[in-house]
């Protein structure tokens, strides 16, 4: 009896009040007059669609869950003649609410089911998240838990996707009540816990308030009591919180049915607190019913008799307030034993058969099946066996197949657990799979990342690389470039001074053909003369030395030609011999004095310098060629001079050397040229030498011969002033021989 109480309350926790709404011809007034206000097809949808939803609510009565289908169906019809997708998405699922509130679930599922159709057609994933939300709590109130799960885990990817911690939360607390009903105690607290924590942080305390209430049945379920109570008190704070006075007066009753059974006192005082409470806030209530029945039971076991049976009236007087058949049949049933047990047979009779009669009608067969036992009793007491015999046969029949359909319900609760384990493990490798993937593309990024880093530090370095070695290329370039430069330059100057040679070298045949042709011509000329019988013999005498001369002057061509040939061979020999320098300078003063005669030079004093003369003049030279030299700076001397005179003498210098000087008033030498008039094949000027004669290798032997000597050759002259050639030779006493 206690036991059948007990689920009576738990299954009554859930029913909804019936309040009496705005009445249906009103609303339906003002239905159309809003639809006459609202200017199109769509909007007009959308209205059918709101009305129909404000009358799916809980705690209404059938009549208005019909009349919001109508509305529902009205605005399907206009969605669908104007092809609005969205508004056949939302009407198809008023129409599934409607239909669920309507206990016709195979309809409700076929509208959620197209409800999701056009959902995914307009790619709206909430939506179709919600429809699959309300599949599941179909199939869960048909038991079909494997279909549940299954719609509940749709709608929590979805909102799980989409961060939607509300409505994730939602899903949660489905599927802890879902495990609670097929007694996965374990597993609905896991759930449970995991929800309560996301309420929390979204804040939902509705949702919070349910999931205390769940968690504490848990663990009245699982028998950890001092927890239960901790979140009863949880829970009843929330309703407190949220002005909740239904929930807060069912929170109690329940409390105190399942943590306080062992303490009556307890018991006994928040059960009566929660009816209070309902009688001041749904005195219609069909808990109510059992709450007074269930107080009137206590009040029995503890023999207070006449208590009792006023509460068993009050159940019954709430049960038909209530006009909830199975409520009316339950209070007639305790009502009713309750009789039985304190003798009033006649009324226990009549109590059980009315039970017995609404469970017979509605079906109720826990009901009728207690209510056939205790008739059954009760003829048996009074003696009428036969009668006693029928009814407890029905009730053994009725027994049994309850006993039998008990255990096809374990047996299919059990296959749904295993279905469900069987799903739970399905689901976890799915997941595991899922994080798998989800690592292997994060191994795949990882790889490509590195793989794009190293690439990219490939790259600097590759830069790095190049950039250097362009550096270096460049440097090299530079390098190579001024090499080049050097090069080139080099080359033009080697280019230029070949080409110089060159035209040196014609200068040079040029002049010495006719160097070579002037005295030639002159000695066959004038050898003619001679052989002329008729001249005179001064005449003759005359010609012989213009022949002479002109003989002289070829052989000094000729050995010009032979010195620097022996030079360039490194061939010429130097062999000093004792002279007495003095003599050597006079001699010479007497040679050039008839050689400025002969040369028509009588404008030009000779005059030999004697100042400085060394009175121990015996030095060691070789005479040939110091005379050479000497001659060569004299026979210059005279030939660029004009007028004015022709000086020359020698001194001995502080570094023991004797350094002779010859100096003229002739034309002189540019400051540029006195470099290059030592040079070979070297004139001043090209164009006048004619006037002057000479093949320009005078003074190239005269610095060769001085080199060999041991000193110098210099000079100082002003372009149009005179000239001063000085070269030294080494003032010695022994004989130097030298070969180059
Ligand atoms: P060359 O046989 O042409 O005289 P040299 O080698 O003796 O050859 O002289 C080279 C050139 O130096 C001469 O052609 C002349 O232009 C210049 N030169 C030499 N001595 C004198 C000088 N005393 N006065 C002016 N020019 C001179």
């Amino acid at each position: 009896m206690n036991r059948l109480i007990f689920i009576l309350a738990i299954n009554t926790l859930f029913y909804t009040v019936q309040v009496s709404a705005a009445t249906v011809t009103s609303l339906t007034d003002s239905l159309e007059n809003v639809l006459k206000n609202t200017a199109t097809d769509t909007a007009k949808v959308m209205v059918y669609n709101r009305f129909a939803r404000s009358l799916l609510t809980d705690n209404r009565q059938a009549q208005d869950y019909n009349q919001g289908l109508q509305f529902a169906q009205q605005g399907l019809a206009l969605a669908q003649q104007i092809r609005f997708t969205k508004g056949e998405a939302e009407l198809h699922r008023t129409i599934g609410n409607a239909y669920n509130f309507l206990m016709e679930n195979e309809k409700a599922i076929s509208h959620y089911e197209q409800a999701i159709e056009f959902c995914d057609r307009l790619g709206d994933i909430d939506c179709k998240a919600l429809n699959y939300y309300n599949l599941g709590l179909i199939y869960r109130n048909m038991t079909r838990y494997y279909y549940a799960i299954h719609n509940f885990q749709m709608a929590l990817a979805i909102w799980i996707q989409m961060e939607n911690m509300e409505r994730t939360t939602l899903v949660y607390t489905a599927i802890v009540r879902l495990h609670m009903v097929i007694g996965e105690n374990e597993l609905a607290k896991k759930w449970a816990l995991e929800a309560v924590e996301m309420a929390i942080e979204t804040e939902n305390k509705v949702l919070m308030a349910q999931l205390y209430e769940h968690l504490a049945s848990i663990n009245v379920r699982l028998g950890i009591i001092s927890e239960a109570e901790e979140y009863f008190q949880k829970a009843l704070q929330m309703h407190e919180e949220l002005g909740e006075q239904r929930s807060y007066a069912i929170t109690l009753h329940n409390m105190a049915n399942s943590i306080y059974v062992e303490n009556p006192e307890k018991r006994l005082s928040l059960t009566k607190q929660s009816a209070a409470i309902f009688e001041s806030v749904l005195p219609a209530h069909p808990l109510l019913s059992s709450i007074y029945s269930n107080i009137a039971q206590f009040l029995y076991n503890q023999n207070q008799t006449d208590s009792a049976r006023f509460y068993f009236e009050r159940s019954l007087e709430k049960a038909y307030l209530s006009g909830n058949p199975q409520s009316i049949a339950q209070a007639y049933l305790y009502s009713g034993y309750f009789f039985k047990n304190t003798g009033d047979l006649n009324r226990a009779e009549r109590h059980l058969n009315q039970a017995n009669e609404i469970a017979t009608r509605r079906n109720l067969t826990q009901i009728r099946s207690s209510a056939l036992q205790g008739l059954g009793n009760i003829n048996q007491q009074r003696g009428n066996f036969e009668a006693s015999l029928i009814y407890l046969l029905s009730y053994q029949n009725l027994h049994d197949s309850i006993v039998r359909e008990d255990n096809i319900r374990n047996i299919r609760m059990l296959s749904v657990q295993h279905e469900f384990e069987r799903d739970q493990i399905a689901m976890r490798e799915e997941a595991r799979m899922e994080i798998e993937k989800k690592q292997q593309t994060l191994r795949y990024q990882q790889i490509v990342i590195a793989l794009v880093l190293f690439a990219l530090l490939l790259t600097a370095v590759l830069m790095i690389v190049i950039v250097r070695i362009n550096r270096e290329l460049n440097k090299f370039k530079n390098n190579l470039e001024e090499m080049v430069e050097t090069k080139t330059r080099e080359l033009t100057v080697s280019k230029e001074k070949a080409e110089e040679a060159n035209r040196l070298k014609s200068a040079f045949l040029a002049n010495i053909s006719h160097e070579i042709r002037t005295p030639l011509n002159a000695i066959v000329g004038f050898l003619q003369f001679i052989n002329d019988v008729k001249i005179s013999s001064a005449r003759r005498e005359e010609y012989i030395d213009i022949v002479n001369n002109c003989s002289r002057q070829l052989v000094n061509i000729i050995d010009e030609i032979v010195d620097i040939s022996k030079i360039e061979a490194k061939q010429m020999s130097i062999n000093p011999v004792q002279v007495q320098l003095n003599e050597i300078m006079k001699e010479m003063q007497t040679l050039y004095e008839v050689h400025i005669q002969t040369n028509n030079k009588k404008q030009i004093e000779l005059i030999l310098d004697d100042g400085c003369f060394l009175e121990n003049d015996s030095i060691y030279v070789d005479s040939q060629r110091f005379k050479q030299v000497i001659n060569n700076l004299l026979n210059n001397a005279i030939k660029f001079t004009e007028k004015g005179y022709v000086r020359f003498g020698y001194m001995l210098t502080d570094n023991n050397l004797l350094e002779f000087f010859v100096e003229d008033t002739g034309i002189g030498i540019p400051e540029d040229q006195h470099e290059i008039i030592f040079e070979q094949f070297r004139q001043v000027d090209l164009g006048n030498n004619r006037f002057y004669g000479g093949i320009g290798l005078g003074l190239t032997i005269s610095r060769s011969l001085t080199q060999l000597m041991g000193g110098e050759i210099t000079v100082k002259s002003t372009k149009g002033a005179g000239s001063v050639f000085s070269f030294t030779i080494p003032y010695k006493n022994e004989v130097v021989s030298q070969i180059i």
